[in-house]
């Protein structure tokens, strides 16, 4: 991970600090950033600009200065996963995703700490 992604994700890290979800911060520390434009133009990932696996967060395009909140929403999706490891994927298979919830508290943590 480059210097700008490191401080991005400690960023974001701060961010999903000050909530509290889960009993664990969110952990970082074995967390990869990886940008695979090619992914995205598969037909399930064209309407996403990030995606989140295990450990992993997947972007359409490298970072820039106005990502900070796409970076904190897929952050919060690894965040889920540390604690739900199951429950949060198979979440999407069963619920679908505009409804899902881990979607909409993953929304709702990037509007409750978009202002310092
Ligand atoms: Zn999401």
């Amino acid at each position: 991970m480059d210097r700008e992604t490191r401080e991005a994700v400690a960023r974001a890290r701060r961010r999903l600090d000050r909530l509290d979800l889960y009993p664990r911060p969110v952990g970082t520390r074995y967390l990869r950033v990886l940008v695979v434009p090619w992914l995205f133009r598969l037909p399930w990932f064209r309407r996403f600009d990030g995606y989140s696996a295990h450990g992993t967060i997947l972007l359409r395009r490298p970072l820039g200065p106005y990502d900070d909140d796409l970076l904190t929403h897929e952050l919060c999706h690894v965040w889920q996963m540390q604690h739900q490891p199951l429950a949060m994927p198979l979440s999407y298979l069963v619920r679908g995703y505009a409804t899902n919830p881990y979607e909409e508290e993953a929304r709702r943590a990037v509007e409750l700490t978009r202002r310092g």
